[in-house]
Formats: C-alpha cells, structure tokens, sequence
C-alpha cells in the first residue's frame, strides 16, 4: 500500500501530511485505516441498560458528525441491552469489555460493530478463540487498548514504571493472541494521560505493526485542558501521519469530544466538516464586535455540515488577505459598514448590523450548492 497524501492543498507542500501505511479494517460500515477518512469517535457517559437515555445520546452523537460510538459494557444487563440500541442508531458502537470476555460474546452476538477487548486479559488462548469466533460469525473488528494506568504487572516489573517499551509490547503480546486465531481485523491504541509517553508510544508502535491505530490522550481533564493536550499530542501524531481513528477524551458531553475531533482534524486538513470560521481575536481597530459575533455565528451555523470556510477579521489589516482564501468573508470597516467577501473577491459593503443574516444566509446557499454537487456526482456514479 503506498501512502497517501492527504492535504487539502497539495500545491503547497508544507501543509502535506503523509498518512502512514496501514491495513484498513471495518467498524460496521465505516473503514478504519489505509485511505478511509479518519474517523471521530466518542463513547456514551448513560447507563447502557437504560436504552432511551443511551439512544439519546448516541443521536446527539450522531447529530454533530459522530463516525462511531463506543458504549460501556460492564455486565449482562448491558450487554441485552446492546440489541435495543443498535435497533435504534445508525452509527456503529463499539462494546467495551474488560475481563469478562462473555461479555464480549453477548456484545458481539448483540450487534456490536467492534469489541474494545485485550485478548490478554480474559484468560487464556481458549477464551481468546470463543472470542475471535463471536467477532467472526457477527462481522466484528476488534480493538486492543493498552493503558498506560493498567500495564500488565510483568511489564511493570521488567521496566519498573509505565514506558514506551512497556506499552508496545503490551500491544504486541494482545495482537499475537490474535494473529495466532489467524483475525487480523484489530486496531489498537496505547494511551497515556501523560502526552510524552502517548506520542513516544505511538511512534514505536506505527513502526512495528501495520495495523491501524486509535489516537487518544486518556483521561485528558475538563474541556479546555482536555482540548489542549490532546491537540498537542494527537495534534503531533496527527502531523506526523499516524492516527486512523480519533477519541478526544474530556471530562465533559461527549458531544464536545466530537466537535473538539473534527476541529483537530479541520485544523490540520485532515477532514473537513462544517463551517471552518478563522477570525481575529480583536483588538481597538475592530469595527465590529468580533468575539460576539463569532459566537452568535458558530451557534446559528452549526447545524451546517458541508465544508464550507468563513473568515470573520475585525478590520483590514487583515481581512482582505484572510478573505482572499476563504469561501466567505466578511471584514470590519469604519461608520458601521464591512465588506463581504464571496469566494475571495469583494461582494459588498454591509452594514454591521444586517451582517449576521447576510452572512448565514450566504453560507446556507454555498452548503445548497455543495449539497446540489455531491448529490449530483453520488447520482453520475
Ligand atoms: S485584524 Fe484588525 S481588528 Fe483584528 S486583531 Fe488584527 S488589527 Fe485588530
């Protein structure tokens, strides 16, 4: 398989991410690794046998771009309930199991996509053939995820403390459990809360398998510290080509998870989905309120999907130049008057207080022809 380039703009060399190398696998219907999108994934915070509250979750999920959804579960009643829920959802989930690997059976049995399970841990070649088994005859992938907070206790003895060392061939001993059943449809993370031992880990493990990898900083914090680790160090892996699937962890809706994924990714034009709005921070030469208005307008656009980039600048130090790139644009001026950009060249002069609906208004019509274009090409097909 060669690898892919995959920036949006491959005419300018520096912002070429070269993708690494790796097998692809399924998670029901969405492809994990090779050339498939990287996808976003997040995981349910209900009780997973109270299936109204976790099918409302999964929709919220689903509703802001969601590829995969991961669900708890930690005993039989969960595992019954996997059917109810799966009936109910159109992303695939995923079933975390720890230990009790009947669990796993149930789960995939039940209409689970992916089994979070470490062959490893479930005692013994035996348990990890009924396993590999259940995957088989349900379609199920299966992800290994090594945590840097529960090594295995010989690892831990040989390297005396959570290493990149350890963590590797924890990921290597699972998948050989696999391999050894002949299923190579796995992936796997080794996820770390701490970034230097996540990313050292995930480079030493993209060099010795070609499976694809799941990316997470683990129990990352609260939205905003949460956010910036995990663009620092996925961000890094993300840079470097490595990641096939994404899970931003915060100690908040899981929803934000998603929003804060595909920001990662729009950031480095890995995927694009929604608007991408790039503004100024302000300052005295605005001639707009630009913090507000990039609030209001984030909220009033959110439910557009199509990639569609905005630029919002409080004044012409800037503005032209940043509405030259960018699909829409509005820059601020003097007497209560900006100029609207479409597709980089002036529109406009607009008075700051329409500006708001005119610019809604003009990205709702560029995500009906984007919309009106792929519909056409999916229909060409
Ligand atoms: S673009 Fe203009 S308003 Fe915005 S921060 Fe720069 S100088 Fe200030």
């Amino acid at each position: 398989m060669s690898a892919q380039p995959t920036s949006l703009d491959a005419v300018r060399p520096w912002r070429t991410i070269t993708r690494r190398p790796c097998r692809k696998i399924k998670v029901g219907a969405v492809e994990v690794g090779g050339d498939a999108p990287i996808a976003v994934q997040s995981m349910t915070n209900t009780l997973t046998h109270d299936v109204d509250a976790t099918v409302g979750q999964i929709r919220r999920l689903e509703e802001v771009g969601a590829d995969i959804v991961r669900v708890s579960v930690p005993d039989k009643e969960s595992s019954a309930a996997l059917r109810a829920i799966v009936d109910q959802v159109k992303v695939p989930l995923v079933a975390d199991i720890h230990f009790h690997y009947k669990r796993g059976l149930e789960a995939a049995d039940n209409g689970a996509a992916c089994l979070r399970i470490n062959p490893g841990n479930i005692g013994g070649q035996d348990r990890v053939r009924e396993v590999v088994a259940a995957a088989r005859a349900n379609g199920c992938s299966i992800r290994i995820g090594v945590n840097g907070g529960s090594l295995e206790r010989d690892l831990l003895e040989k390297y005396g403390e959570p290493c990149p060392d350890a963590m590797v061939e924890s990921a290597l001993m699972h998948a050989r459990m696999l391999d050894e059943e002949g299923f190579h449809d796995y992936k796997i993370s080794v996820k770390a809360s701490d970034i230097f031992l996540t990313v050292a880990a995930y480079h030493q493990l993209a060099e010795a398998t070609d499976a694809p990898l799941h990316l997470g900083i683990t129990e990352a914090g609260g939205q905003r510290i949460g956010t910036v680790k995990s663009s620092i160090g996925m961000g890094n892996l993300l840079w470097a080509g490595i990641g096939d699937t994404i899970r931003v962890s915060l100690s908040d809706e899981p929803e934000e998870e998603i929003r804060v994924g595909f920001d990662m990714l729009k950031s480095l034009g890995l995927r694009t989905r929604g608007v991408n709005i790039i503004s100024c921070p302000s300052c005295a030469r605005q001639g707009f309120d630009v913090i507000k208005t990039v609030r209001e307008l984030e909220d009033r656009l959110s439910h557009i999907h199509e990639p569609i980039s905005l630029s919002i600048i409080g004044c012409v130090v800037n503005g032209p130049g940043e509405a030259m790139f960018t699909d829409i644009g509005f820059t601020g001026g003097s007497a209560g008057y900006g100029m609207m950009y479409h597709a980089g060249k002036k529109s406009g002069k607009t008075d700051n207080d329409d500006m708001i609906a005119e610019i809604v208004e003009a990205v709702e019509a560029r995500a009906e022809v984007l919309r009106a274009e792929r519909d056409g090409a999916m229909a060409a097909e």
